[in-house]
């Protein structure tokens, strides 16, 4: 029995080290998996796939999505950053009614269009938390 124990010990000690590398990449949940299931090699998968998240503007480092703070410099985003790559979508509240969904680049469009401004209210598909569009922008 005792060897079994050592079995599973092994295998949770794989995830969780996978998760420990994948989580400094914003892939917290791969890296589990990985290192679940391969051990060793899945740590090394986990390092060599391309991190999750958005980039720091200031020092170019991986961030998670909405993120407020850069933890590889420390400097303050003040707002969140940008959380979705461009092909992600958004509703807008225009005249109490919701619109969309529209990508990052059609709500830019809509403002220069002066359909909606930088503080129309917008949520990002499947996320209920309303923004002003410009604190995605
Ligand atoms: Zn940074």
């Amino acid at each position: 029995m005792e060897i079994l124990f050592y079995f599973f010990a092994a295998i949770t000690f794989g995830g969780g080290i996978g998760y420990v590398i994948g989580k400094t990449r914003s892939r917290g949940s791969e890296g589990f998996l990985l290192g679940l299931l391969l051990g060793p090699i899945g740590w090394i998968i986990t390092l060599l796939i391309p991190a999750g998240g958005a980039k720091c503007p200031e020092c170019m480092g991986d961030v998670p999505y909405g993120a407020r703070r850069c933890k590889n410099c420390g400097v303050d985003f003040g707002k969140r950053i940008a959380p979705a790559p461009d092909s992600s979508a958004f509703f807008v509240i225009v005249n109490d009614k919701t619109q969309g969904p529209f990508t990052l680049p059609h709500l830019r469009y809509l403002i220069k269009d002066k359909k909606i401004t930088r503080e129309t209210l917008c949520a990002k598909v499947g996320d209920t938390e309303w923004i002003p569009v410009g604190d995605f922008l």
